[in-house]
């Protein structure tokens, strides 16, 4: 699975239109100290489903949007599109046969946002299943930016443990249970309320019984 293309507005530091053409042979991006890279970095994740600002460098959502410069007023609104290929079928089920599936996240100044996949408006929920279990995400092993070494070698066991259970592919499964889990606690608190209603209406017969 590559990326093909990066495409940012109003994101960070790119307030214009700017298009990251990542063509095979492409690994790297280089640049003076400030010049945006890790907005790059940030970008991608935000786009992949990324919910805390810190981990984006920011105090609150909002301050990945443009903030403004000397000579340009700040940014009302924040998008990025990813462009993955998928001519290998990375991505299967109902993406099986889009040769390119884009990813995309939108922010308005005003707390409005959105995300698309392939520009249709879908939920962050619908970006994070697409991604499972494919090493690619927001907090997945495929983005190892400055100091991540670090963390992993001194990580404690169980957060270690997220990184292996994403690598060994069983987070999907995992996923699945809790949301078995929610739906078997419902069906329970559902029939805790149908047998109070059948007592309730015992009761009733009966006294209608005798009347
Ligand atoms: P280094 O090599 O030092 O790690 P870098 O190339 O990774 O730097 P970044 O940290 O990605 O650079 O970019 C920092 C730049 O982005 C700073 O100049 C900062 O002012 C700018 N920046 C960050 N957020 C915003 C924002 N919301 N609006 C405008 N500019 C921003």
């Amino acid at each position: 699975m590559r990326i093909r293309r990066i495409e940012l507005r109003g994101f960070k530091s790119f307030v214009d239109k700017t298009v990251f053409q990542l063509g095979p042979g492409v690994s790297g991006v280089v640049g003076p100290n400030g010049c945006g890279k890790s907005n790059v970095i940030d970008a991608i994740r935000w786009t992949l489903g990324e919910q805390s600002p810190s981990l984006l460098r920011g105090k609150a959502m909002e301050d990945v949007i443009f903030s403004g410069s000397d000579g340009r007023k700040p940014a009302s609104v924040a998008e990025v599109h990813i462009a993955f290929d998928n001519e290998d079928g990375a991505f299967g089920g109902q993406y099986q046969r889009f040769s390119e599936i884009e990813v995309g996240r939108r922010l308005y100044r005003d707390g409005k946002s959105g995300y698309l996949i392939n520009r249709v408006e879908c939920r962050r929920k619908d970006i994070v299943a697409l991604f499972l279990d494919t090493g690619v995400g927001a907090r997945a092993y495929s983005i190892i930016e400055q100091g991540r070494v670090g963390f992993i070698v001194n990580a404690k066991p169980e957060e270690r443990r997220v990184l292996i259970d994403e690598v060994a592919g069983i987070n999907r499964f995992k996923s699945q249970r809790v949301e078995a889990e929610r739906r078997m606690e419902r069906t329970k608190n559902n029939l805790v309320r149908v047998s109070d209603m059948i007592t309730e209406m015992g009761r009733q017969r009966r006294s209608l019984q005798i009347q």
